[in-house]
C-alpha cells in the first residue's frame, strides 16, 4: 500500500501507459452497454479477501469493465449530451487526485479555491453578473438547481416571519428539466406551470397569462421563477428578459438553468438569445456538458453569494476554526462539506488554451450543428420538428414508429458506428441529435441518420 514500493511503482506505469493510449485513440471505440448476467459471467467477484492485484484488476478494468461503458467523448456520440473534455482539462483531473487537495475549505485549499473562482468569474462575467457574484462547482447540474431553489426558498421564508410553515411556489415550464421538478419535490415547494410556446419556449405571452391567471394566495406564495437557457430536448432558449421581468413583478427569485446551454454565452454568434440572464439571482452551467471538462463539474453562481451562505454552512464545534472567518470557503455554496476540486481541470483548460478557444470550440459545434440541420432539411424522408437554436436538432424520419426508431437506433450502436437514441416530441417518437463535441464532423452527422 506504501507508494514507493515496487508494486505501485509498476501500477503507477499501467495506469499511465493506460490513460496514455486511451488518450490517443482518435477516436475511442463507441463500446456497449453489456446485460448484468453477461457482466457477472465475465467479471465475477471482483472485490476479495486478499485482493487480486493491480496488474490483474487494471487488466479486468481494460478487458471487460471499461469496454462494458459508452465513449461518451466519441464524435458520434450524438445522444443526451455528451461529452467533449480538453486533453489538458483530463489530465489536470489525475492531478487533482494525485495531489489530495481538500476542495471545501480556504485554509486547506487556498490556491485551488482561488484558481476555480477565476473560472467562475470568468462564466460569471459572460453573464453579466455583477463583480460580486459567485459560487462553487457541485457534481451536476441537478445539484446546482436544488442549490438553487434551496436558497430561493430559505430568502423567501426569510422576509416574513409568517412564511415560515408555508409552501411557497414556484414558475417553471412544462419543458423545464426534469431536476427542476426532482428540486421541487426534495424541498418540497409546489410548481405552477408554464405555457410554452411551438418550440417549448416561455414567451413574454406565456409568462404573461401564467401571470393574470395566478389567484391572490398564489401570487403571494411564488418564491422563485425558473427560466432554461438551453433546452435539454431542443436546444432552446427561453425568454430570459420576460422570466426576469415576471419574477420581478412577484418579487421573487430568479434562477436560470444554462447547466446545457449556458456554454453558449461564450460563443460569437449566440449571445443575443440569453439576453436578461444578467438579471439572474442563480445561474447553472455545467462545464462538463459544453464547456470542455471531465465529469464532473457544474458551476452554480449567485448574485449575492451571502444569501447562500446563509443556507448552506454548517456550524459545528470543529469546524469553527473555518467558519469564523470571513475567507471564502466553496463548502458554503452548496449542500456539501468535503468536496473535489473539480473546477480545476476546467480552470486549467482555461489557463493553458485561454478563452477565445473556448468561444471557437463552441463555434466549431454550431457550425456543425447548423451544417446538420441543413443537411436534414434536405433529405426528403427527414423532417425537422423545431428549428435549432444551439446545438440540438429534433427531426422526424417520415413514416417511422416507435419500435422503427428503436431497432435502427440499436442496429447502429451494434455496429459500433454511432450512438443516436430517440426522444419524445409533443407524444411522438422523434430524433434528436446533441453537437457538443468540436470533433464531430458534418460526415460523422451523416452517418448518423436513419435511411
Ligand atoms: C443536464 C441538465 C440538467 C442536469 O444536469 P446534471 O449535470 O445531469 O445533473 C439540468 N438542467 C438542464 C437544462 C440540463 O440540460
Amino acid at each position: 500500500m506504501h507508494v514507493h514500493d515496487q508494486q505501485a511503482h509498476e501500477l503507477m506505469e499501467l495506469v499511465f501507459q493506460f490513460t496514455a493510449e486511451r488518450m490517443a485513440m482518435d477516436p475511442p471505440p463507441l463500446d456497449f452497454c453489456v446485460p448484468f448476467a453477461e457482466l457477472t459471467a465475465l467479471a465475477g467477484q471482483t472485490i476479495t479477501p486478499e485482493g487480486l492485484g493491480g496488474t490483474a484488476a487494471l487488466r479486468l478494468f481494460e478487458d471487460v469493465l471499461g469496454p462494458a461503458c459508452l465513449s461518451i467523448d466519441h464524435p458520434r456520440y450524438l445522444s443526451f449530451i455528451p461529452a467533449a473534455p480538453t486533453e489538458a482539462a483530463t489530465l489536470f483531473d489525475l492531478i487533482v487526485s494525485a495531489t489530495s487537495i481538500y476542495g471545501g475549505s480556504w485554509l486547506e485549499g487556498s490556491g485551488a479555491v482561488y484558481a476555480e473562482n477565476q473560472a467562475l468569474r470568468w462564466l460569471s462575467d459572460l453573464a453579466g453578473l455583477p463583480a460580486g457574484a459567485g459560487g462553487t462547482f457541485v457534481s451536476g447540474g441537478s445539484i446546482a438547481n436544488l442549490s438553487a431553489l434551496a436558497v430561493a426558498r430559505r430568502v423567501w421564508r426569510d422576509a416574513d416571519p409568517s412564511r415560515a410553515d408555508r409552501r411557497p411556489v414556484v414558475l417553471l415550464s412544462a419543458a423545464a428539466h426534469s431536476s427542476n421538478a426532482a428540486a421541487l419535490d426534495l424541498l418540497d415547494l409546489r410548481s405552477l406551470p408554464v405555457e410554452v410556446d411551438g418550440a417549448d419556449r416561455m414567451t413574454v405571452q406565456t409568462l404573461r397569462a401564467a401571470l393574470d391567471a395566478l389567484t391572490g394566495e398564489q401570487r403571494n406564495s411564488i418564491c422563485a421563477v425558473v427560466a432554461t437557457a438551453g433546452l435539454t430536448n431542443t436546444g432552446t432558449v427561453d425568454d430570459l428578459a420576460a422570466a426576469a421581468d415576471a419574477a420581478s413583478d412577484l418579487g421573487a427569485w430568479f434562477h436560470v438553468d444554462g447547466a446545457y446551454g449556458g456554454a453558449a454565452l461564450c460563443s460569437s454568434t449566440r449571445r443575443h438569445l440569453f439576453a436578461g440572464i444578467e438579471r439572474a439571482d442563480s445561474l447553472t452551467i455545467d462545464p462538463h456538458k459544453w464547456l470542455f471538462a471531465p465529469y464532473d463539474c457544474a458551476a452554480i453562481l449567485y448574485r449575492e453569494p451571502n444569501l447562500a451562505k446563509r443556507t448552506f454552512t454548517q456550524h459545528a464545534e470543529y469546524l469553527e476554526v473555518l467558519t469564523a472567518t470571513d475567507d471564502w470557503s466553496p463548502s458554503d455554496y452548496a449542500p456539501h462539506l468535503t468536496r473535489r476540486a473539480r473546477g480545476l481541470p476546467t480552470w486549467f483548460s482555461l489557463a493553458v488554451h485561454g478563452t477565445n478557444a473556448y468561444r471557437d470550440g463552441v463555434d466549431v459545434t454550431l457550425g456543425t450543428t447548423e451544417a446538420a440541420t441543413e443537411l436534414v432539411r434536405s433529405l426528403a424522408h427527414l423532417e425537422l420538428v423545431t428549428e435549432p437554436e444551439l446545438s440540438v436538432v429534433v427531426f422526424r424520419r417520415v413514416g417511422w414508429d416507435r419500435e422503427q426508431y428503436a431497432a435502427w437506433s440499436g442496429q447502429l450502436l451494434a455496429d459500433q458506428i454511432g450512438f443516436v437514441v430517440p426522444t419524445v416530441w409533443r407524444g411522438e417518437t422523434v430524433l434528436r441529435l446533441c453537437i457538443t463535441n468540436p470533433r464531430t464532423t458534418i460526415d460523422d452527422v451523416r452517418a448518423c441518420l436513419p435511411p
